[in-house]
C-alpha cells in the first residue's frame, strides 16, 4: 500500500521546483511516519536539481534536513512515541551488517547506502523522495532524536549542514587554541564557524564578500579575509592548522593550500566540479588534503546532543514552498543568511 503525498520537486534538469504528488509507503513494522514541520535547503539540493553532478534521476524531490513530528509507527518500532520530534538527515537505509554500517559509517555501506532523496531503496527499484513534502516514512534506525530546547526550525539544517561540518572538525581533532579557517560563509560554512568556535578554536572566515564580516564575528570568528581583495590571501600564508572548505563553486585550491602551516590539513566538504591540484602545493610543507562525507547515524545523534548541550543551531530564513525557486536563485549568488528552511505546512497548502 502507498499513500499519495503532496511534494515539491522538478521533472527535468534546471526545471523550476513545482508542486507534484508522490507515493509514500505505509509504515512497515520498523517504520515511523513523520509529519514534516521543517526542511532546510542544502546546496546539494540545488546541485541535484541542476544535475551538476550528472547523476540525477528525474523527477527528483530534494530535501535532507528534516525535522518533523512522529504521527504513527509500525508494530515493532519502539524508539519514538506519537508526538515526538524526529529528525531525518541524508541517510534512510543501509545493510546494517557490513563493517561500515557496524562502525556507524552508513554513508559508506558496502551493499550501497540509501540516501534520503534521489537514491534507490534496498529493493533496487524504488526511488527515494526527500523532505520537500508533507510526510515521510522512515525506518526508525535512521531517525534522530531532537534534543529538548532546540528550536525545530533552527535544528533542521543540523541534519546535513551540521553533521557535515561537525564530523571533519572531530576527525581532525579541532581543539582549543587551534587556528581554523572556514572558506565560504553559507549554510555549511556558518555551522563550521559555530562548531569550531564552540570547540575553542580561533576561527577565521575566508569569504568572497566583505559584507559578511560583521556576521562572521557574531557567529564566533576572530578573523576575516575577503578573498577577492588583492593581497588578502598572501597576508595569511602558513597560518592555519586546519582549513574547512565549504565552497560550492570552482576556486583555486592550490592557493588555499599556501595558507596552511607545515603539516596542516585542508579538508574539502564543498562539492564543486573537478578542480586542478598542483602536487607541489601539497608536497612543500607536508600539507594534507582530505575530504569528508556527511557523517553516520551515531555521529549525527552525537552532534545533535552536542548542539542541545551547547545551544548550537543554524541561523535560518523561514520560507514557504512557493519561494523555493527564489531561494535557489539567491543561493546561486551566495545571498544566504545562512540557511533557507521551508515551512512544512506550506507543501500541502
Ligand atoms: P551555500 O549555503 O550555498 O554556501 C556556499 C558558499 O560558498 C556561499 O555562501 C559562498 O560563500 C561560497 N561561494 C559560492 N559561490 C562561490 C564562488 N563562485 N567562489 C567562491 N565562493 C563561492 O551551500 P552549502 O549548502 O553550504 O553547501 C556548500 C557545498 O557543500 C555544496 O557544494 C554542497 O553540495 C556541499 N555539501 C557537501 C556535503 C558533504 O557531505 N561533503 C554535505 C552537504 C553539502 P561566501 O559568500 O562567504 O564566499
Ligand atoms: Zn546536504
Ligand atoms: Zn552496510
Amino acid at each position: 500500500m502507498t499513500k499519495k503525498t503532496p511534494a515539491y520537486g522538478v521533472r527535468a534538469a534546471k526545471g523550476p521546483v513545482a508542486r507534484m504528488s508522490i507515493e509514500r509507503r505505509d509504515p512497515g513494522p520498523h517504520d515511523v511516519a513523520i509529519e514534516i514541520l521543517y526542511c532546510g535547503i542544502c546546496h546539494s539540493d540545488v546541485h541535484k536539481v541542476n544535475d551538476d553532478w550528472g547523476t540525477t534521476h528525474f523527477p527528483v524531490v530534494p530535501g535532507h534536513e528534516i525535522v518533523g513530528r512522529v504521527v504513527s509507527q509500525g508494530t515493532s518500532a519502539s524508539r519514538f512515541r506519537e508526538g515526538d520530534l524526529a529528525g531525518v538527515g541524508c541517510i534512510v537505509d543501509s545493510c546494517r551488517v557490513c563493517p561500515e554500517c557496524r562502525a556507524g559509517h552508513e554513508m559508506f555501506c558496502e551493499k550501497g547506502v540509501t540516501f534520503t532523496f534521489d537514491s534507490l531503496e534496498p529493493d533496487g527499484k524504488t526511488w527515494t523522495y526527500g523532505g520537500y513534502s508533507t510526510n515521510m516514512v522512515v525506518d526508525e534506525r535512521y531517525v534522530l532524536r531532537i534534543p529538548k530546547g532546540l528550536d525545530p526550525a533552527r535544528a533542521a539544517p543540523l541534519l546535513c549542514a551540521g553533521i557535515t561540518t561537525y564530523s571533519p572538525l572531530r576527525q581532525f581533532g579541532c581543539k582549543r587554541g587551534d587556528r581554523v579557517a572556514v572558506v565560504g560563509l553559507g549554510g555549511l560554512g556558518h555551522m563550521a564557524v559555530k562548531f569550531a568556535a564552540s570547540m575553542g578554536a580561533e576561527v577565521t572566515v575566508l569569504s568572497g564578500s566583505r559584507d559578511e564580516e560583521k556576521d562572521a564575528a557574531r557567529l564566533g570568528a576572530k578573523g576575516f579575509v575577503a578573498t577577492r581583495e588583492p593581497g588578502a590571501l598572501e597576508a595569511h600564508e602558513g597560518t592555519f592548522d586546519l582549513l574547512v572548505d565549504t565552497v560550492s563553486a570552482p576556486h583555486d585550491l592550490n592557493k588555499q593550500l599556501t595558507l596552511l602551516r607545515n603539516f596542516g590539513t585542508m579538508v574539502l566538504v564543498g562539492l564543486p566540479p573537478a578542480t586542478p591540484l598542483d602536487p607541489f602545493a601539497l608536497v612543500h610543507g607536508n600539507k594534507r588534503l582530505a575530504g569528508s562525507n556527511i557523517g553516520g547515524i551515531p555521529e549525527t545523534q552525537e552532534m545533535l546532543d552536542y548542539c542541545g548541550k551547547h545551544g548550537v543551531a543554524a541561523d535560518v530564513e523561514l520560507i514557504k514552498a512557493n519561494q523555493i525557486n527564489d531561494a535557489y536563485a539567491r543561493m546561486g549568488r551566495g545571498d544566504v543568511r545562512y540557511r533557507f528552511v521551508i515551512d512544512g505546512a506550506s507543501f500541502g497548502a
